[in-house]
């Protein structure tokens, strides 16, 4: 089988949403991994010029327009990171374990023609510290805003959209892809 097959497989399986528009190959990739670290966090990734822009969100993303949730940029990661879900050893960076929470495609809120211009209107929005998008995943849907608000850190806002609720999206806690949860040892710290 193909690779081009295959992406167009899990594609279909992935999202639930009909696809418009753009072809597999013109989408932009999400993923939120939720990571048992030191501290518990999750890790929001948006793809971006072949590499993934990545942000440490603490108390995961929030679906109600009223929530103001941190997101700590940290450094790019590589765009085969958006698969990974395991255990990194401990004694490593990043020692814990990792699960993909939600995952599927984005655009610009603004219509582009093509992924390239998709591309350079969203690099730009980063770097002017300002990014308007609209994610189809799994658990979260519709148009979101990342605001930069001070050197690393970010506010990651949902907009009022048919999607906005206060339905607490991290109660659900499974993997999209293996269904796992992360794993709650009475003795991990919560510090
Ligand atoms: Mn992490």
């Amino acid at each position: 089988m193909t690779l081009s097959a295959y992406k167009k497989k899990r594609n279909f399986r992935e999202t639930p949403e009909p696809h418009g528009g753009n072809p597999e190959e013109d989408d932009l990739r999400f993923v939120v991994q939720k990571h048992q670290a030191t501290r518990l966090h999750y890790d929001f990734r948006l793809e971006m010029k072949g590499k993934l822009k990545s942000w440490a969100i603490p108390k995961g993303p929030s679906m109600n327009p009223g929530d103001k949730r941190l997101a700590v940029e940290v450094e790019d990661h590589p765009y085969d990171y958006k698969d990974f879900e395991g255990t990194i050893p401990e004694g490593n960076y990043g020692a814990g374990t990792v699960i993909i929470w939600d995952e599927g495609t984005y655009v610009p809120a603004e219509l582009y023609p093509g992924k390239k211009a998709m591309e350079s209107a969203l690099l730009k929005q980063w770097k002017d510290g300002h990014i308007r998008f609209t994610l189809k995943g799994h658990k979260l849907k519709g148009e979101f805003t990342l605001t930069r608000m001070k050197e690393n850190n970010w506010l990651l806002i949902k907009h009022k959209d048919r999607f906005a609720s206060s339905k607490d999206i991290t109660l659900s806690d499974k993997s999209v892809r293996s269904h796992k949860s992360l794993p709650t040892s009475p003795g991990s710290r919560s510090d």
